[in-house]
């Protein structure tokens, strides 16, 4: 079979969830035992989202390779279970420089170079890029930003021309929006006949659409639909808000989204998809009455994005457990020794979250110093590890100035310090400890236990480390240095043994995990705070 190349475009309103319809597609194409890959193309000039603040961009997503990405990446990962890498994510930024460099290594010499057609063959070449492998049946290109926006123009004219290029091997899947108007009680399909129409300026035929909505959309509005837009009456679905984004791939499965696509891709006897191991998880969801109450300690916990994969890899460990996720937010920035107690006593768990720049750190000083006299379950990510270091050198090793060279460059007690590889590094853009690296764990450590393995990968993003000056007093004082790269002795895993549960990891176990093998790290501690609960519910 051919590779086909599906592309995903949105009109209409941003934040129509894309990276979910993709990610539901790709499941169901992967369960009925395809080769499926997802990419998107992002139209903003930055090479990539590292350097933009969450406040821009929510999360900042890392491949095994060490591409920092955008965090539909990590939807399709916990989706699918395929890894991403670079190849999966590609910007403007990106294009214009490849197509700059060609310039001026004079592989245009003679020609003027223009965005039609120098740009949008540099896009259509890294459309194909991965499906050449001829490792993939289905290559899924989501378009980031909407229809009608400027930046997006030279990626749907490279989707128009592959369109028009591959036949029946392409097909686009466009998601609309259909609002309802609660004054006139009634669900507006006009803004979707706009958008289509825009789509269609562009020289694009939507092949599906599938419509976001609050409330159900009557099959006869959908006709109406399919026949202003030119699309099949059985290709317009709806995707209504669902309790949980891990029900979307079953509720377009229930429409015939995947049956539809195979039709118009012309792929005949497919099997049908093999949704078992995911009805399991469904089915864990539904059964997870009892809650477990975790408290997210960060600094940019209003953002809904922030901590993505943070929120996903704890819901899935807690739907494991049969249990429903109370996720509480706590701004690192409001708290102090005043009122962190009343913030902390009601957690099941805490997590210390990752990291940049001082802001908000004094707080999580604060919450590790009163989880740990108070045996918490505690969980410090990256920078929250990093905390974790700090506030055991100021209160238990007594180093009252120890810090992390990142907040005070001329402290005397650096127990985090810059990596020395680091040191020469000018450039802020993709320049950090990036992707995965090997950790050996100690025997009988409670993460080698919790792994069930004394060696693992897991993907980091940081410039700073533990130093390993300070090794031998912390393993004196009771915090032992139980993960380290085999490579650089970097230190990867902290934990207090005499704990209940108090693990600091360098790397971010986050972004591995998949509803379909979630992370065994948050798995384990999202137990010892169900035991934890039961233990204060008893006493
Ligand atoms: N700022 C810290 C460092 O660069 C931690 C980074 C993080 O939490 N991702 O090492």
């Amino acid at each position: 079979m051919d590779t086909k190349y599906i592309f995903v475009t949105g009109g209409v309103v941003s934040s129509l969830g894309k990276g979910i319809i993709s990610s539901s597609l790709a499941c169901l194409l992967k369960a009925r035992g395809f080769r499926v890959t997802i990419q998107k193309f992002d139209p903003y000039i930055n090479i990539d989202p590292g350097t933009l603040n969450p406040y821009e961009h929510g999360e900042c997503y890392v491949t095994v390779d060490g591409h920092e990405a955008d965090l539909d990446l990590g939807h399709y990962e916990r989706f699918t279970n395929i890894r991403t890498t670079r190849a999966n994510n590609i910007t403007s930024g990106r294009i214009f420089q490849n197509v700059i460099n060609k310039e001026r290594h004079g592989e245009y010499l003679g020609k003027t170079v223009q965005i039609v057609p120098h740009i949008t063959d540099e896009i259509k070449r890294n459309v194909k890029l991965l499906g050449k492998t001829g490792n993939f049946d289905f290559v899924i290109t989501e378009i980031g930003g909407t229809v009608g926006d400027i930046e997006s123009l030279p990626f749907l004219e490279a989707v128009r021309q592959l369109k028009w290029e591959l036949g029946d091997d392409a097909c686009c899947v466009h998601l609309t929006y259909v609002p309802y108007l609660g004054a006139a009680k009634e669900l507006k399909t006009k803004p979707t006949q706009h958008s289509v129409k825009q789509l269609q300026e562009v020289g694009i035929q939507p092949d599906i659409l599938v419509l976001r909505t609050e409330k159900d959309i009557p099959p006869e509005m959908r006709r109406k639909i399919a026949q202003f837009c030119n699309v099949a009456p059985d290709a317009v679905v709806q995707s209504a808000d669902a309790p949980s984004i891990y029900e979307v791939p079953v509720r377009m499965h229930r429409q015939h989204l995947d049956e539809i696509l195979l039709r118009i891709c012309n792929v005949n006897d497919a099997p049908e998809p093999d949704m078992e191991p995911w009805y399991k998880f469904l089915n864990h969801m539904v059964d997870a009455k009892e809650e477990v109450t975790i408290g997210l300690v960060g600094k940019y916990v209003e953002l809904q994005d922030a901590y993505k994969s943070i929120n996903e890899a704890l819901f899935q460990a807690a739907t494991y457990n049969d249990r429903k996720l109370k996720l509480i937010s706590i701004h690192s920035e409001q708290l102090h020794e005043g009122n962190v107690e009343e913030k902390l006593a009601p957690m099941d768990g805490v997590i210390i979250a990752p990291g940049f720049g001082s802001r908000g750190i004094e707080g999580k000083f604060v919450a590790l110093k009163w989880c740990r006299e108070h045996d918490i379950p505690t969980f410090g990510i990256c920078l929250g590890m990093q905390c974790m270091v700090i506030e055991f050198a100021r209160n238990v090793l007594g180093l009252r100035d120890a810090n992390s060279t990142e907040m005070q460059p001329s402290t005397p007690h650096n127990v985090i310090d810059l990596m020395e590889e680091q040191k020469s590094v000018t450039d802020m853009g993709g320049t950090m400890r990036l992707g995965a690296y090997d950790c050996t764990l100690r025997p009988g450590s409670r993460a080698a236990q919790a792994y069930g393995s004394e060696h693992v990968s897991e993907r980091h993003r940081h410039r700073f480390e533990f130093n390993n000056n300070y090794r031998a007093a912390f393993e004196e004082a009771g915090m032992k240095c139980v993960g380290e790269n085999p490579d650089t002795h970097l230190v990867e895993v902290v934990e207090i043994p005499e704990k209940r549960w108090f693990i600091g990891t360098q790397y971010h176990p986050e972004y591995s995990s998949t509803v379909l093998s979630p992370n065994p790290i948050f798995i384990d501690f999202i137990k010892t705070a169900i035991s934890f609960h039961e233990e204060k519910k008893n006493n």
